[in-house]
Formats: structure tokens, sequence, C-alpha cells
């Protein structure tokens, strides 16, 4: 328990119970403060190891944190930042990799998810204490800095270059997927066939529950005010990350202002959509695609989602529910305020 306290967290809870090797009780360990949100794991068969592994598993969350935010000095992606405009930097070969695919998916999602959407982040500091409405001028400004195509990966090096100056990376919208990965696959290394790893929302699913039928995922109802799951998924082995307005957000005169900006309007995205869950088996790509999708939208966001034969549950301001054909069996309503409606053939919900 010593190295949990060093952490210094704000919150540590273990719940110790079901120690037999297939028990169906998990043993739980909950933190919060890490990747800015608070985070729970929980091992089903790993008997008197779980504490070490659940351990060992914050260990990695914590490195992965420590070297991905830009929340606090150091870390490598504010090294990176602050040597944007003038030299490359070489990083860890875990974040040369994270930027291959975030940049992927920059480039495929065209843009709606942007890895180097720091200069609007920071403008607009969302959940900071700093969060405004900034000036058309001052968006404008952030918007011309914020461009994945300026991001340079020298393989051989193993080093990341932003090109222009004040450009800024941020690796918010992927590092939670990421950490969820690396603990899962931490896990899996260490013999451990059942678990549930909840990272601030974003799931990862080892296996399935003990009586062998799938683990029960809700999707929260995204619509600010309202609260409960609109519905239920059920689902083993996969990874489940949603992508909602109402994660973060702050109100003036009305409005809501929240955390996912699209690139497009240097505004928060305005897409129709409250909430983008994506389902597929590697966190990293789950949690890019659900933020591209929030700022697609259904029709493109569906057929960016089937491109990586993900699926996905988008929940529109119109309170539907578009659930995509491979979650249709594993879906099930929660709330009868919603509708739920099926994709039509070739992605999105109509042609125009
Ligand atoms: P998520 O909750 O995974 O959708 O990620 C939201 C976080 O990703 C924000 O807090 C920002 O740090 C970052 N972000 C916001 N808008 C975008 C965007 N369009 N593309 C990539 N990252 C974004
Ligand atoms: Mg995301």
């Amino acid at each position: 328990m010593k190295r949990h306290i060093l952490f210094g967290f704000l919150l540590l809870s273990m719940l110790l119970s079901g120690c037999s090797r297939e028990g169906t009780l998990p043993v739980s360990m909950t933190k919060d403060g890490l990747l800015g949100t608070i985070i729970t794991l929980s091992v089903y068969d790993a008997g008197e190891d779980s504490q070490n592994l659940l351990s060992g598993c914050f260990e990695k969350i914590s490195d992965i944190d420590s070297r991905m935010t830009v929340r606090s000095p150091g870390g490598e992606i504010n090294a990176l930042n602050d040597s944007a405009g003038a030299n490359p930097i070489k990083v860890s070969g875990d974040i040369y990799r994270l930027f291959s695919l975030a940049l992927d998916v920059s480039k495929t999602s065209d843009g709606a998810f942007d890895v180097t959407v720091g200069p609007l982040v920071r403008l607009w500091g969302i959940g900071t204490a700093d969060e405004r409405v900034p000036e058309r001028s001052e968006i404008e400004a952030a918007r011309g800095l914020v461009s994945w195509q300026d991001v340079l990966q020298d393989e051989s090096e193993g080093s990341v270059f932003l090109k222009r100056e004040g450009m800024l990376a941020d690796l918010g919208g992927i590092a939670k997927g990421y950490a969820g990965d690396a603990a899962s696959d931490f896990l899996r290394e260490n013999g451990v066939r059942r678990a549930v790893l909840d990272l601030g929302g974003n799931i990862c699913l080892i296996g399935s529950r003990p009586d062998g039928t799938g683990w029960r995922v809700g999707v929260r109802n995204p619509v600010v005010g309202e609260s409960g799951n609109i519905g239920t998924l059920r689902l083993e082995d996969t990874s489940v990350v949603t992508s909602g307005g109402y994660e973060r957000y702050f109100e003036k005169d009305g409005k809501i202002y929240h955390h996912i900006l699209d690139p497009k309007t240097g505004y928060p995205a305005d897409s129709g959509l409250l909430s983008a869950t994506i389902v597929c088996k590697t966190s990293a790509l789950a949690d890019a695609l659900s933020t591209a999708c929030f700022v697609l939208g259904v029709k493109k966001g569906a057929k960016l989602a089937e491109s990586y034969g993900a699926e996905y549950v988008f929940v529109t301001d119109g309170r539907e529910i578009i659930v995509s054909r491979g979650l249709s069996d594993v879906f099930t309503l929660r709330d009868e305020s919603f509708t739920v409606r099926p994709p039509l053939q070739g992605g999105g919900e109509e042609t125009s």
C-alpha cells in the first residue's frame, strides 16, 4: 500500500473481495487525478496477485500521464511543444506510435480529429480557471496553428517535429484510450482473463463476466441536466469509448460551450451529436474515433467508424440513438424518451 500513498492522489479506495482465482467478485482499485479523471480498475481472476497487478497498472498509467500531459511542466509532449518551429524531439516509442495513430485519424477524419488542436484548447481553457468565450480574432489566430499536416515524424530517429512556431500537440483526445490499452496489455501478459478497466468512461473489457455472459456497459444520457443510462451494451473483450459535450463544459448567457472543438470553425463542435460511443478492440483508436465522430456528426462519423471496422452508438440532439449493425443485438434501450434508429445502408442515417 505504501507505493500508492507515494502517488499522492486525491482518492484511493480498494474493495477486497472474491480472492479465489475464479471468484465472482472483483478486486478493485480507484484513483482520482491521473489523466484528469477518476480511474477504477477491477480484476476478477487474479486471486492474491490482484493488488500487485492493479498497482502495476496504475504505475503504467501514471507514467503515461506524466509523459503525455500538457497540464503540468515537464513531459515529452511539453518538450515537443516547446520546440515547435525549432527542432524535432526524440520521443518514447509508444508516443511515437501514438502520434502515428493520431495522425492517421487526423487524416482520415479530414482534420475533425486534429492532434495539433492545442492552441484552440488553450485559448478556450474549458475545464480550467481561465475558461471563456474568446474573441473571433483570437479564435482565427489559434485556428491557423491547428494543422496536423505540419507534424513530421522521422522513423529512423524516432522523432516528432511540429513545423511551425506556436503549434501545440494535444493528446487529450486519445491518451486515456492508450493508457487503457497499456493497462489491459499488462494484465493480459500477467495471465488475467477477466477484468474491467474504467478510465473516466473509457472502458476496456478483458474476457467476459464470470458467468460467461458479456459485461453490461451503460451509455450515459448525454443531455445536460439529465442523468442515468439511456441504454446498455452487452460486450466482451473489447473497448468502449464515449465522447460527449456533457463531459466538460461551461455555460455563458444560456449557451453551453464544451471541450470538443471543431478545428474547422474553432468553436465547440456542433454536429447535431450529443455523444458518440465507439466500440472496437483498440481503445486508443476508439478514443480518437469517438472524438472525431462527435465532431463529424452522424453521416460522416458512421462512414469513418465503418472504415476502421468499428461499431458505434450515436445520440443526437433530437433524442435519437443510432446503433451500428454490429451492435443492434447487444444494445438495450433503457430510456423510452429516446428513440432507436438503425443506420441506413452504407453508413450514416440518410443520403444528401
Ligand atoms: P475526448 O473526451 O476523448 O473526446 O477528448 C477531448 C479532449 O481532446 C479535449 O479535452 C482536448 O484536449 C482534445 N480535443 C478537443 N477537440 C479535439 C479535436 N477536434 N481533435 C483532437 N483532440 C481534441
Ligand atoms: Mg477521444
